[in-house]
């Protein structure tokens, strides 16, 4: 048994709040609050931050992000289930942790938080995957947060840090490379895990860099990425014909052959395809 607090263990959360796992929420708890200690540590030094944590569920991660010093922590859950639990680590870690009840992908954080802004989540795979694209494209670089703690499928983390040439390389490598440093920092087996999901995680640490590597237009570099990728097995010029009639030209304008395939092309060869566009 850990003793990161005076709060009981996890598996005792559970039983005494009656939460049990539902797959439609992704819900696929970390009951050692050593691991969750550690997944916080990945976040940095959080003593003058505040964080935003998603899906803390039963909150063996946000106890670890609050032991390990953060300032302020913002758990935003969808299951309502979890709100008494929670209320438990509130009263503990006094004014240090506001729960906020709901949807994720509908609620604005940002009115809730003081910069400097750190990001960490155990996320379950769709949300996830929306959520980050979220993080790693709106229009204002630097964003709000500076960091990313995340954890996803192990599948879904190496498309995070794949370099061009594999399969693995896709629309998320291009988007997380071109503003941020994203690394794997943590990797965990199915075990782990309050029921095992059918696959390993991984945890990534996402630095938001102070400027994009290549000039570019987020949202039309995102369009650009997301038809390129979408049919990965065409050329480029047949897969990206839809976006200009003169498509051969600016592939070839930008450096790229138009024979080539989406995942041999670099992330500043697909600025510089961007930068062909207008809005
Ligand atoms: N953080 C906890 C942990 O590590 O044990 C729980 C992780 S579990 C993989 C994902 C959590 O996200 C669940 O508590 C689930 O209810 C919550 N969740 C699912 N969809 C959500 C959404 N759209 N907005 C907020 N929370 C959501």
């Amino acid at each position: 048994m850990s003793h990161l607090d005076p709060l009981p263990p996890l598996r005792d959360v559970i039983a005494t709040h009656g939460l049990s796992a539902k797959k439609s929420l992704g819900q696929n708890f970390l009951l050692d609050l050593n691991l969750t200690a550690k997944i916080a540590r990945q976040a940095g030094d959080l003593t003058n931050c505040d964080v935003l944590e998603i899906g803390p569920g039963p909150g063996g991660l946000t106890r670890g992000l609050l032991a390990s010093g953060a300032r302020k922590v913002l758990a935003i859950e969808k299951d309502a289930r979890c709100l008494p639990a929670l209320q438990e680590i509130a009263e503990v870690y006094s004014n240090r942790l506001e729960i906020l009840s709901g949807d994720a992908l509908e609620i604005d954080p940002l009115q809730h938080l003081t910069p400097p802004i750190r990001v960490a989540a155990n996320l379950p795979y769709n949300v996830g995957t929306e959520l980050l694209i979220r993080w790693l494209t709106p229009a204002q670089w630097p964003p709000y947060w500076e960091s990313l703690t995340l954890m996803f499928q192990r599948e879904v983390a190496e498309r995070i840090v794949a370099q061009p040439g594999g399969k693995a390389y896709g629309r998320l490598s291009v988007l997380a490379q071109w503003r941020t440093d994203a690394r794997i920092v943590l990797s965990l087996p199915p075990g782990a895990f309050t029921p095992p999901p059918k696959v390993a995680s991984t945890v990534v640490h996402v630095t938001a860099l102070p400027a994009p590597r290549w000039p570019a237009d987020p949202e039309i570099l995102s369009r650009v990425v997301a038809t390129a990728f979408n049919q990965r097995r065409k050329m480029l010029r047949a897969a990206l014909k839809g976006l200009a009639p003169d498509i051969e030209d600016r592939l070839t304008a930008a450096g790229i052959k138009p024979t080539e395939r989406a995942e041999q092309v670099s992330i500043e060869a697909f600025c510089a395809l961007a930068r062909s566009f207008k809005l």
